[in-house]
């Protein structure tokens, strides 16, 4: 296959572009290469035209743009199947045309172009892809680090299964509609900004589905469609962080009229833990130690977040404020097999309270070390 072009360049348009330059953007370009504006070299627009179209269906989508910033056109690699997962199934399976409904007055001309043998939102018989849906999932931190599999819960359309989606009560068909002779669309000349065109309405006496439910289903009513509670299993992989989306294929609303599914987004929270802390795929952490410990050396032992123990040698004469780093026990990287480190920050403790025989010991070490420390240039810390 061949490469494909970064959907910025396609449109001609910066990483930062708005809404709105982003429409114009595409509107431009969708009027110059509309198959039925370039006679002479059909092919090659018709190449650009959907070249284009694909670009603003992912860009014009908060989440998906999102999702091609981060991860580009095939998603994380390892993640694609490899787990049983339709998760972050990005890059091949875009359903193309989900619906134009702010594309105003162009919308027949495109599903006049796109309709016949294609399943997109406004062809033939109402075919018609199901809504996306979005939920949102709380996650700990340590499930974050380790990866859980999740219960949901969600309402969706689902097919009826008293009709069988077809919307007609049980033992009778729907018929025919008279009026587009079943094909769901009336055709039309129109005037566009292409000049004379034909184009399609859906049909307003069945609604684009080229059938009437003479006696519909009790339990749909007639719509074929029913909102069903269902539960979901969902595996949240190891390493995910705050705000990342997984998609589950064809596990949104049902689509209409033998239409596919819409896809569920499922954006993943990562909830504040009172230890650790994240920074790209680093955990970071701070470590108290004594300021005994932190002249003369000592050996911590680090709760990692598996919660299992490292331990972890400190020079002598250690600073407050020094971070050491252990490797690789970080977060895993969703995009590919390698971890960050585990970096905590020690902090020396001052002791507020002595013993008496610490205070003497102590007072036995000052009069050896009674010089103040010279002041540097950029601070202690520096
Ligand atoms: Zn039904
Ligand atoms: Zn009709």
């Amino acid at each position: 296959m061949a490469q494909k072009r970064d959907y910025y360049e396609v449109l001609g348009v910066s990483k930062n572009v708005t809404d709105e330059e982003l429409k114009k953007a595409y509107r431009k370009l969708a009027k110059k290469y509309h198959p039925d504006a370039n006679p002479d070299n059909k092919e090659e627009a018709e190449k650009k035209f959907k070249e284009v179209n694909e670009a603003y269906e992912i860009l014009s989508d908060k989440q998906k743009r999102q999702m091609y910033d981060q991860f580009g056109f095939d998603g994380p690699q390892g993640f694609n199947g490899s787990q049983g997962g339709g998760y972050y199934s990005y890059g091949s399976g875009f359903s193309g045309f989900s619906d134009f409904g702010d594309f105003g007055d162009l919308g027949d001309i495109f599903s006049s172009f796109f309709g016949g043998s294609s399943t997109r939102s406004r062809s033939s018989n109402g075919v018609r892809r199901g809504a996306d849906l979005k939920i949102n999932i709380d996650i700990t931190f340590e499930e974050a680090y380790l990866g859980v599999e999740k219960e949901i819960s969600i309402n969706r359309n689902e097919k009826c299964s008293t009709c069988n989606g077809s919307g007609a009560k049980k033992g009778t068909t729907a018929e025919k509609c008279s009026m587009c002779n079943g094909t769901g669309k009336i055709k039309q000349i129109a005037t566009t900004p292409f000049g004379q065109m034909a184009t399609q309405k859906i049909c307003s006496q069945c609604n684009g589905t080229g059938k009437i439910i003479k006696e519909p289903c009790s339990d749909c009513k007639g719509k074929g469609i029913v909102k069903k509670s269902i539960k979901l299993k969902v595996k949240i992989p190891e390493g995910i962080d705050e705000g990342q989306t997984i998609v589950l294929k064809n596990e949104g609303e049902v689509g209409k009229n033998g239409g596919p599914n819409g896809d569920l987004y499922i954006v993943v929270h990562v909830k504040r833990h009172n230890i650790y802390s994240r920074k790209a795929e680093h955990v970071l952490c701070d470590i108290p130690i004594t300021f005994t410990g932190a002249a003369l050396g000592t050996e911590l032992e680090i709760p990692m977040v598996d919660g299992t123990k490292e331990k972890y040698k400190i020079p002598e004469g250690t600073q407050t404020g020094t971070k050491f780093a252990i490797k690789n026990k970080g977060f895993k990287s969703v995009n590919g097999n390698w971890r960050g480190d585990f970096v905590f920050t020690v902090i020396v403790q001052t002791p507020k309270k002595l013993t008496r025989e610490q205070r003497e010991l102590l007072t036995e070490l000052a009069k050896t070390m009674n010089e103040q420390p010279p002041i540097k240039k950029r601070g202690i810390f520096g």
